[in-house]
């Protein structure tokens, strides 16, 4: 069949939008780029219990921090709006009708109360086929006792009439043709008269008609309510537009056994919320891998790969690499272990590959955070200085770790490696290595080292000593980019200031001690 790809990601409003949601939302859009198509985003917010003030923007923006890009939903529009399910009532009722006038589905009145009986009552119990006789609804029930009961204002609900003895074919893209007896099923709620609201399956399944999806890409959980929904498609007539099932299979616990959870995240210390949420009822904050440093291009690659591979050994693809590699025939049917070390591997990397300017971009807030105005310095200063050590860090934060001796000579010097590479002789050969700096004309690195090198030669000096004496005076530790870039950067004047920093304040371990 030739039909545009048309596919939605329709999230519940019903608190932070988990990592493996985005997971979803991620393969949606890769596929739908991938063919011309569109990306829908569904507002399903028919279960008025569970909304949670705030998640639908979170979601937004979420999807906006990632680079998801929505064509059609609640912001952007579009021809078959509301994409909101609360404003969409009366499609809904209209659709429940078809199928009551139809006689495939019917009205039933059993209050919790009863059904908790039956439940006590019969071992198992299932609303459907074999119990639907005895229980109190529109087959069981005269008309015009129906008709009372509903004028009087009595609850109901709309049930789904299922006929036993029928093979339920799912197909499934990923996972093939998966047979059931429609035995199994029971009557399902589509509807409830108490908040005139249709139940999920109902409202998910006349929307993705509605809206003219394709492909129903969404997460393994979703996978038993598959047979409902094909026999849903079938009783309203629409079997042959009916969307390909694609059920993704779930993220795993970094170990240990099931899926991956909140908790996962709280006791290994990483985030499983795109963007840091906060509770609005209880106040929890919970982490998000937008406020720990994390690069959105980082998070969508690492995504991607959960549960998807190129086909070889690709790792490092952005957005549009992703877009034009991705295929459902290389995604794996089996759960993807959510090995977030991975995550921080592709930050580092990312980072890496982001130029100097761009990064001294972000270190400036971190600058500003730990009491340096970076406005003290030049833009250059700041992204060499971030250039010189990206190598180790994993994340934007980590540079001050790595680079506040740029910008903050050092008041305290590393004990251990006084111990180490100061004694009585180094303030001397310091002082010497000053007034050898401070006679060159020309501080770059490369031309500096050579005549620092023959000096060190040419006097039988002990080079490690010198150099680490070196850049104990200038860094105040044993550690950092090589010294001679440090130098260079850093400047003569600065540079030879410390040496004499260092020389004043440093003194032999022993002497000290
Ligand atoms: N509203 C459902 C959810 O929260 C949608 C499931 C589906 O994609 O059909 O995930």
């Amino acid at each position: 069949m030739n039909r545009e790809v048309r596919v939605r990601f329709a999230p519940s409003p019903t608190g932070p939008l988990h990592i493996g949601g985005v997971r979803t939302a991620l393969y949606n859009y890769l596929f739908a780029r991938q063919h011309g198509g569109k990306m829908i985003l569904r507002i399903e917010d028919t279960d008025s219990q569970r909304f949670v003030p705030g998640a639908e923007d979170y979601i937004n923006e979420s999807l906006a921090w990632l680079g998801i890009e929505i064509d059609e939903g609640v912001r952007e529009g579009g021809p078959y709006g509301p994409y909101k399910q609360s404003e969409r009532r009366d499609i809904y009722r209209e659709h429940v009708k078809q199928l009551l006038d139809a006689g495939k589905a019917y009205i039933a009145f059993d209050t919790p109360a009863e059904l908790e009986a039956k439940r006590a009552e019969i071992a198992n119990f299932q609303y459907d086929a074999s119990t639907r006789t005895a229980m109190r609804n529109s087959l069981s029930l005269p008309a015009d006792e129906v008709k009372r009961l509903i004028d009087a204002g009595e609850q109901y609900v709309v049930r789904f009439r299922i006929e036993p003895g029928r093979d339920v074919e799912v197909n499934d893209l990923l996972r093939g043709k998966v047979t059931i007896k429609s035995d199994i099923l029971d009557d399902k709620v589509l509807y409830k008269s108490a908040d005139d609201l249709p139940t999920y399956h109902l409202a998910n399944i006349v929307d993705d008609h509605l809206m003219k999806v394709s492909h129903v890409i969404r997460g393994e959980e979703w996978l038993p309510s598959a047979p409902l929904h094909v026999l849903l498609y079938e009783a309203f007539g629409w079997a042959d537009t009916a969307p390909e099932f694609v059920h993704l299979p779930l993220l795993l616990k970094p170990d240990g056994k099931g899926k991956l959870s909140k908790r996962d995240g709280d006791r290994l210390g990483f985030p499983v919320f795109p963007l840091e949420w906060h509770d609005p009822k209880s106040g929890d904050v919970s982490r998000g891998y937008r406020e720990s440093g994390y690069l959105p291009e980082a998070v969508v690659n690492f995504l991607a790969l959960l549960g998807w591979n190129p086909g070889d050994d690709t790792e490092v693809m952005g957005m549009d690499e992703l877009i034009a590699k991705f295929s459902f025939a290389h995604c794996s049917r089996s759960g993807a272990r959510f090995a977030f070390d991975k995550g921080k591997w592709f930050n580092h990397t990312y980072l890496q590959m982001m130029p100097d300017a761009e990064l001294g971009e972000l270190f400036k807030p971190v600058l500003r955070a730990n009491g340096v105005n970076p406005d003290d310095f030049t833009d250059e200063y700041i992204s060499r200085s971030a250039g010189l050590v990206k190598g180790r860090i994993n994340f934007v934060a980590d540079l001050w770790e790595q680079a506040a001796f740029f910008f903050k000579a050092p008041e305290t010097y590393n004990p251990k490696d006084i111990k180490k590479r100061w004694s009585d002789e180094t303030p001397e050969l310091m002082r010497t290595l000053a007034r050898i700096l401070d006679e060159q004309p020309d501080f770059t690195g490369s031309v500096v080292e050579p005549v620092i090198m023959d000096w060190i030669k040419s006097n039988g000096l002990h080079m490690g000593n010198v150099m680490n004496a070196f850049r104990l005076t200038v860094v105040g530790e044993c550690k950092g980019p090589h010294m001679f870039d440090v130098s260079e950067l850093m400047g003569k004047e600065e540079t030879i200031r410390r040496i004499l920093a260092g020389v004043e304040r440093i003194k032999p371990a022993d002497a000290s001690a």
